[in-house]
């Protein structure tokens, strides 16, 4: 999928208005009292950044990749927690987009595409994250329905989404494991609820929920592509949109970092000069900005190939292991470049510097990202 140059332009212009206008000059207060932006989440929704991948058929905004990961750069400099709120919820969009049946992605897109729906991943359980073979969370079959038992956690848009693609075991007993699990398209219903909100470092804003299954009925037209088994394969699929929106968000985190202390380093002044004459300053702006230039051409990289239609895990997997390393070296860079106002929960640094830990792990931790990597750097390379 391809973007045109105008329609960009005209996008990203729009997107900067509304950052500049409805969220700069609130961001520090409703981060620090963890506010969940009703009000910006329904400007969302109206701006059509809740379609924004998903097709015009589908009354999508139809968008590539590409341009998807620059307006995450762009909401990331300035508040990263609101790029939350619609990328699980397009990971899911994508699941269907790629895998559903024609039936779901007619039921369904549209919905996603307004935000009526607003969605998420619900993989994670409190035993396993990265193992998510390993997860207990089952669905049997009851008539025209599943029944479906088990916790989920850490669960963006868990208490503010209404619908969730619900990762489960169909088959506990299969092996390979994966050919017993798979992925249900969850709207919020008797049986499914919310046994807690998560307390977190940064990444505040966002809603992080428990979640409870308890003979909670799902329709048999709710499981993804119709074919048990097939669950860990488009999840899968669907985390290298998220990866390279990760991707995105740590571009705009280690450039918001890059700015802050680039002003700042001029009008600080010691020893009577700014310490943006100080060589030691100036070796951290220049490895800080050198960050942001290799981690932004990573992302279009992996965006190119994913709009391409390429296999792209591996792409995808470098831009998020080599873009969220900057964004965290970069916060920190940020935070000594202030000096103790880096400390200060007056200045956004101490933000981004607790803001930027998540993106190593989210989408796939860091290490996994390198087993990855090698792995694809092996099969591509036989000898
Ligand atoms: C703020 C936040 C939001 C989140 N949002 C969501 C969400 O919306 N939906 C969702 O499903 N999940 C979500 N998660 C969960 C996240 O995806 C998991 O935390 C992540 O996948 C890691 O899983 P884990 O925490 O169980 O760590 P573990 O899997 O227990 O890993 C612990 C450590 O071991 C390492 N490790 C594990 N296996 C290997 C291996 N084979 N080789 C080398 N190292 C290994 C990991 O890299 C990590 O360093 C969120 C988490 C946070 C903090």
């Amino acid at each position: 999928m391809t973007t045109n140059q105008n329609e960009e332009s005209l996008i990203l212009e729009s997107i900067d208005r509304f950052l500049e206008r409805e969220v700069k000059p609130f961001v520090r207060e409703w981060e620090h009292d963890d506010i969940y932006p009703h009000e910006v989440v329904a400007r969302m929704k109206e701006m059509g950044l809740f379609g924004a991948i998903i097709p015009q058929q589908f009354g999508g905004l139809g968008l590539s990749a590409g341009t998807y990961a620059r307006i995450v750069e762009r909401i990331s400099v300035v508040w990263m927690s609101l790029t939350g709120i619609f990328n699980s919820h397009l990971i899911m969009a994508a699941a269907v987009l790629r895998f559903g049946t024609a039936e779901q992605k007619q039921r369904f897109l549209p919905r996603f595409a307004t935000g009526e729906l607003q969605g998420g991943l619900a993989l994670t359980e409190p035993d396993c994250g990265t193992d998510l073979q390993a997860i207990r969370c089952h669905a049997k079959r009851d008539g025209e329905d599943y029944i479906i038992n088990g916790t989920k956690t850490w669960i963006s848009n868990g208490i503010h989404g209404n619908c969730l693609a619900l990762l489960v075991k169909t088959d506990p007993a299969a092996e390979p494991r994966h050919r017993g699990m798979s992925l249900f398209i969850a709207e919020k219903g008797k049986g499914f609820s919310v046994s807690r909100k998560l307390e977190k470092l940064g990444y505040k804003g966002i809603d992080s929920a428990e979640l409870l299954f308890e003979d909670y009925r799902v329709p048999a037209a709710n499981l993804i592509s119709g074919e048990e088994g097939m669950g860990l394969n488009h999840t899968l699929a669907g985390l290298e949109l998220g990866r390279i929106n990760v991707a995105a968000r740590g571009v705009g985190l280690a450039r918001a970092s890059l700015n802050e202390a680039l002003a700042y380093a001029q009008v600080r002044e010691t020893f009577g000069k700014p310490i943006a004459q100080h060589q030691a300053i100036q070796i951290m702006l220049a490895d800080m900005a050198t960050r942001v230039e290799a981690a932004r051409l990573l992302v279009e990289s992996a965006a190119k190939a994913y709009d391409e239609g390429r296999r792209c895990d591996m792409e995808a997997g470098m831009a998020k292991l080599f873009a969220s390393e900057a964004a965290i070296s970069n916060s920190l860079d940020a935070m000594r470049i202030h000096g103790g106002y880096g400390y200060s929960k007056e200045f956004n640094v101490e933000r981004f510097y607790r803001d930027a830990p998540l993106l190593v792990i989210g989408e796939g931790t860091n290490e996994m990202q390198r087993i990855i990597i090698a792995k694809q750097l092996i099969e591509r390379n036989p000898v």
